[in-house]
């Protein structure tokens, strides 16, 4: 059916057009105003609508290019549905390459917000009544946190048929079903019925190459498992590992941390996957791998203290077969 005009923040958006929109989220203390971009895309016939977001910590912005070069390749003259795509959610950590909000508030733990809390809650409030109110779905994208790096990796609810079947078609290496922590924007989208995949690849302050080439086509992958595209470029992967269980190996002591292993490769419990040694000598303390699985991430700083997370590893449960666009 073809599709009827998109009534959005006051505006009215015409069927097989694309808006640029920007909401004002408040002045930074030198009395500039910051205002959040959206790009609207309208379709021409009826589907889903459903948001693209990114930086909700400020300091992964791979998101951002992965959320442009989607949006370079669509055309809303041959979409079905609408897309809200948020690239800067926050934009006070991201003008400051912070994970944080000013107020060290961590804006994916202040959800489902509120218009009279923190900034950060505020913020929250903001993105779950202006994009995740219109949306039955929705992709948001981020990387590790501080001085650690992830595979490209899905994290959702995978006990929903339709939320497997969307990571499926997304066709990362890793899909991890994993319970949405308090305060976060899984949680509160889960919360309302509705559908979210979280992506996580590459390090913060870094465009990852690997991280964008798996991003973009899978989240094209996954509009077309929408219905609303009609082509989608075919996943290299053939398979993802799905994962229920994941650990992180932390130091055993104090020291310079020499790697072993590399992000998406496979290790058996017990396996030597790095040595920490002090500054001078060829012998250290081995580190070894806690269960058997796929290398899903790891600290990329060599200087690590007793009990610093070193490397994170899924525990595969089965293999899902990609589904081809
Ligand atoms: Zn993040």
């Amino acid at each position: 059916m073809s599709a009827q005009p998109f009534s959005y923040l006051g505006e009215s958006i015409a069927p097989g057009t694309r808006k640029h929109l920007e909401i004002d989220v408040g002045r930074l203390p030198s009395g500039t105003m910051l205002s959040l971009p959206i790009e609207v895309l309208h379709g021409v016939e009826d589907g889903p609508t459903i948001w693209l977001s990114g930086a909700i910590h400020g300091d992964e912005i791979v998101g951002v290019e992965i959320i442009r070069k989607v949006l370079a390749v669509l055309d809303p003259t041959q979409l079905a549905g609408t897309i809200l795509a948020m690239p800067v959610v926050n934009v006070f950590g991201f003008v400051n390459e912070s994970r944080y909000l000013p107020d060290r508030r961590d804006l994916n733990r202040s959800f489902p917000g509120s218009k009279t809390g923190s900034l950060a809650a505020r913020l929250a409030r903001m993105f779950v009544d202006q994009i995740v109110a219109h949306c039955s779905f929705g992709l948001d994208f981020h990387a590790g946190s501080n001085d650690r790096t992830n595979l490209p990796q899905l994290r959702g609810n995978l006990d929903d048929p339709e939320t497997l079947a969307l990571a499926t078609a997304f066709g990362a290496e890793v899909m991890i079903h994993a319970r949405p922590a308090a305060g976060t924007l899984r949680a509160a989208t889960l919360r309302r019925g509705k559908r979210v995949l979280l992506f996580e690849g590459g390090e913060p302050r870094r465009f990852s190459a690997e991280a964008v080439e798996a991003g973009v086509p899978g989240a094209l992958r996954v509009l077309h498992a929408l219905g609303m595209i009609d082509q989608a470029p075919t996943s290299p992967m053939g398979a993802s590992l799905l994962s229920r269980k994941s650990r992180w190996v932390r130091a055993s002591r104090g020291g310079i941390f020499r790697l072993g292993v590399a992000l998406g490769q496979h290790v058996e419990r017990g396996d030597p996957v790095g040595v920490i040694a002090d500054p001078i000598g060829a012998v250290g303390t081995p580190i070894r791998a806690r269960n058997g699985g796929v290398v899903i991430g790891h600290t990329v700083n060599p200087l690590v203290n007793l009990g610093d997370a070193l490397l994170h590893v899924a525990e595969i449960q089965s293999v899902n077969q990609a589904v081809a666009p």
